[in-house]
C-alpha cells in the first residue's frame, strides 16, 4: 500500500466506495464521477504509478483487469453492443490518479478520436 493513495485507500476499505467485484489481485467499483451510464473503474490490488510502471512480470495482471472488464460489461448488458475499456496515462492522458485503473465506460455510443 502506497501512502496517501486515494485507490489504495479504497482496496484497504479506507475509503469507501461502489465495489462491485473484488478477487485477489483486483477490485472494482463505480466511478464517483461517471462519463457514461456504465462507468466502473478495474485497480490491482497492488500498487503501481501507472501503466509506465508496470514489469513483464505484471503482464498477467493487467490481462486480467482487462478481462474483468468484459466481464463486468457482459454482466450489464453491453458486451455486444459496445464498451471502451481504457487507461489513461500520464498528463497527456489526464491521468489524476497515480495508481493504474482501467476506465469501463459503456451504455451510450462514443466518439473517435477521443478529445
Ligand atoms: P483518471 O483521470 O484516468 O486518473 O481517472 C480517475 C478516475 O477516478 C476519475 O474518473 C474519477 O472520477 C475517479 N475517482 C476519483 N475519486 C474517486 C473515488 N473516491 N471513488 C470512485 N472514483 C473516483
Amino acid at each position: 500500500m502506497e501512502d496517501n493513495c486515494l485507490f489504495c485507500k479504497i482496496v484497504a476499505g479506507e475509503v469507501p466506495a461502489t465495489v462491485v467485484h473484488e478477487d485477489a489481485l483486483a477490485v472494482a467499483f463505480e466511478d464517483v464521477n461517471p462519463q457514461a451510464p456504465q462507468h466502473v473503474l478495474i485497480i490491482p490490488r497492488e500498487h503501481m504509478d501507472s501503466l509506465n510502471d508496470v514489469s513483464k512480470g505484471d503482464e498477467a495482471l493487467i490481462g486480467h483487469l482487462f478481462r474483468i472488464a468484459a466481464q463486468i460489461a457482459d454482466q450489464r448488458g453491453i458486451g455486444e453492443s459496445g464498451f471502451r475499456a481504457v487507461v489513461n496515462t500520464g498528463p497527456d492522458a489526464g491521468q489524476s490518479v497515480q495508481h493504474v485503473h482501467v476506465h469501463l465506460l459503456g451504455g451510450r455510443s462514443m466518439a473517435w478520436p477521443p478529445g
